[in-house]
Formats: C-alpha cells, structure tokens, sequence
C-alpha cells in the first residue's frame, strides 16, 4: 500500500505546477502563422511581458530553455575577449558565467559562497579596479535556484553607479519574475533574462530577454551575435517570423498568453507576489520548528535575504531518504541539493529544496509540508515539535 495514488505534486523549483487553463489553452489545432489571432495575440502578449517585469524596455522571445535565455543574453551582450563579471551565489550563477567564458568572454567570478547574497561593495571594488573600463557587464542572479538566496538588485545598481562604471547590469530573473518583486526600470536593469516554466507557469519552452536602449546602444557591435539569437529584429520586426527567426512557438504562446492574464489581470502581480511571500513564510515557519531539535536548518539564515519561490535547506544525513519517501509514499516530488557541496564531501546528500513557485496555493504547500512531517516521523528523522502549527499560524496570519 502507497498513499502516493492521487494526483502527483512536483515541489521542484521547475518546472512547476501549471494552470489547468494554461494547458487547455495549448489543446486547439494548428493557427495559422501568417496572419490572424496569433499575430494579434503575441503583440499583447510582448505588451504583458512588459508589465510583468515592471519594464518599458525592449523584449525577445526565444524558443529554448533558460539556458538558451542565458547564451541569447550573452551573445548580444559581448564580443570575444571582452571581459564580465559575475556575482557567484550559488549553481546558477556559476553556471550563467561558464556559458559566457565559453563563448570566447573573459570572466571574473566573485564566489559570495553558497549560504549569502552578493555584497554590493564588492562588486563596486572589483569595478573600481577596471580603470580602462574593459568590463563589459555585471552579471548577477536575483533568486538562485540552487541555494535559493535573492541579492538585492536595487543596492548591486545603486554601488555600480556610485563607482562611476559604465557597465551593464544583466540579471538573472528565471527563479523570481512572477514570484519575487522585480522592478526592471526602478531598479535600473539593463537586461533581464527569464524563462516560461518557473512563475510564469507555462511549459518549458520559451526563453525571454528584455533590453534597455541603453543596452542596445552599447551592444550595437558585439560580434558574439548569430542570426537567430540577434535581438534586433526580434524586437523590431518588420515581418511576423523575425520575432521567432522561424516559425512560432504557437501553443506556447496560447499557453503564455492564459497565464499572463491569470498574473495580471485576474489575480494582479503585487498580490501574486504577497502569495508567494506568505507560502515562502509558511516553509520557512515550518523549517524553524523542525530545526529545533535535529539537524535541520534552512540555508539561508537572513529571512530578508531568502527568495519566495523556493526554498534550499539541510537535512542532516537524511534530505535524499525524505525525498525519496515523499515521492514514493506521498506522491510529492521535492527538489534535490544542487551544488552545495562537491559528490566527494560527506554533506553531499544533506540538502533539498522545497520549491513553491508559479500556480501553487495555502494547501498545496501546507499539503507538503504535514508530507515532510510524516516522512521525518516514519524515518525517525530527529526534528522538532511544531512545525505544522507554526505553518497554519503564518497562512491564518496571511490570508
Ligand atoms: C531554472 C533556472 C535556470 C535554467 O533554466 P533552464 O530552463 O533549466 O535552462 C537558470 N537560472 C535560474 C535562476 C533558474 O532558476
């Protein structure tokens, strides 16, 4: 016997749990693409893409994955041999700065470590020291996915402008756009990169980046550009195609276009970010009381520096045990670790990640947390009392 029968729950942090809606928006035949409801519909969807990243700046549409955001992001950023820095806090940002190094980029890594955010002044030092001004762009992640800290965008900007470097600042937005706050203009983003299938609930698919003029006025030489990833004539197409160099992503786009009007205009971005804020809490609420006896503990200690999508902590010697119940007795999928500490180190297997980003509410997240409990108490996890009391005190607190 499994009480794992019953509609699956995937708690990684992506892709995550889809609308309903988003799905049946995508189960219709073939549209036309070369005229009709689907040109109309991407304009308002280039429109929403806008609105969700609190942006007037351009915006590309890519079919790929994150990782194709990234190289689309890298190859109009640079040319070969022009140098980035990159603010290192996790898997993703190290892995966003090996993407650029392999395209002929010289990089410099700022490694903050695994458990903090990036500190602005060092990034500010480290511009300083470029006297000839030969960094081309800051590149930094909002929220990593992997140790789930966010870094705060708005003090990284305001430390470059204090150091009088004119370098572009290039964020990471895949894990935080319709989860974490995110004010591309206010917070004076060059370029933004995200994906379809974390917040913006649609399948994984569509890569996006948003540019500033300013971004494309200092990135009109870079030589790294091939014809598909080139963002000008995806953001300024004079024929439908070049918005997707080729044929659409059609259902994609139904899909998309269904879920940005759920984030918008049903639902509203500042209240999807208070949701996300109130599970976020609810997980971390639930986490203090496990860690109370045990060796339990959220990665990040600062609950202002800790992203609302997802949450990365540490179950001493026995994370991979406890995912492994909850999937096959529960029919939950939690995250796996992801590099916090090298395969040779005893902590390898200590970590997992709880991921409640994207279409979720109070009682799938409470619904996974009263999971983990039962887990750690069929395992005989050592933890403390508490941790579903403490959960419902901050959802009833919430709501
Ligand atoms: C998921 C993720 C990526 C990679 O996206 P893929 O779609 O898996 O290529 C990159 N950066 C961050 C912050 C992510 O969360």
């Amino acid at each position: 016997m499994s009480l794992r029968h019953g509609r699956p729950y995937l708690a990684i942090p992506g892709p995550s749990v889809m609308p309903d809606r988003v799905l049946s928006a995508m189960h219709r035949a073939a549209p036309n693409i070369y005229g009709g409801a689907l040109l109309d519909m991407t304009d308002t969807i280039i429109d929403d893409l806008r609105r969700v990243a609190r942006t007037t700046a351009h915006v590309t549409i890519y079919i790929g994955n994150g990782h194709a955001a990234w190289e689309a992001a890298n190859a109009n950023l640079f040319s070969r041999g022009d140098r980035a820095l990159v603010a290192v806090t996790g898997q993703f940002g190290a892995s966003w700065a090996n993407t650029v190094e392999r395209m002929g980029v010289r990089v410099e890594r700022i490694d903050f470590g695994r458990r903090a955010p990036a500190d602005p002044a060092r990034i500010a030092e480290a511009l300083a020291a470029d006297k000839a001004h030969e960094i081309k762009a800051v590149l930094v992640t909002h929220v990593d996915t992997a140790t789930s800290v966010r870094n705060d965008i708005a003090a990284i900007r305001a430390a470059m402008d204090a150091s009088g470097h004119p370098a572009l600042l290039a964020v990471d937005a895949i894990a935080s756009l319709g989860c974490d706050p995110l004010h591309m203009d206010e917070w004076g983003i060059d370029v933004l990169v995200a994906a379809s299938q974390k917040g913006l609930m649609t399948p994984p698919g569509l890569g996006f980046v948003w540019f500033s003029d300013k971004a494309r006025e200092a990135c009109r030489a870079s030589d790294l550009r091939t014809p598909y990833w080139d963002w000008e004539p995806r953001a300024f197409p004079s024929e439908y195609w070049q918005l997707f160099f080729g044929t659409a992503p059609t259902h994609h786009l139904f899909g998309l276009r269904e879920a940005l009007t759920m984030l918008l205009d049903e639902e509203g971005l500042e209240a999807v970010w208070s949701r996300h804020k109130a599970l976020a809490g609810a997980v971390w609420a639930a986490f203090g009381a496990w860690g109370a006896a045990g060796d339990i503990a959220l990665n990040i200690a600062d609950p202002a520096c800790r992203g609302c999508s997802v949450t990365a902590a540490r179950i001493g010697g026995a994370a991979a045990r406890l995912r492994q119940w909850c999937e096959e007795e529960a029919g939950v999928t939690l995250g796996i670790g992801l590099g916090m500490a090298e395969p040779s180190d005893p902590a390898y297997g200590d970590f997992l990640r709880v991921a409640h980003m994207g279409h979720v509410n109070a009682h799938m997240t409470l619904g996974v947390l009263a999971v983990m409990e039962s887990g750690m108490r069929a395992l005989k996890i050592p933890h403390g009392p508490g941790a579903l009391d403490a959960a419902a005190q901050v959802v009833s607190g919430a709501a």
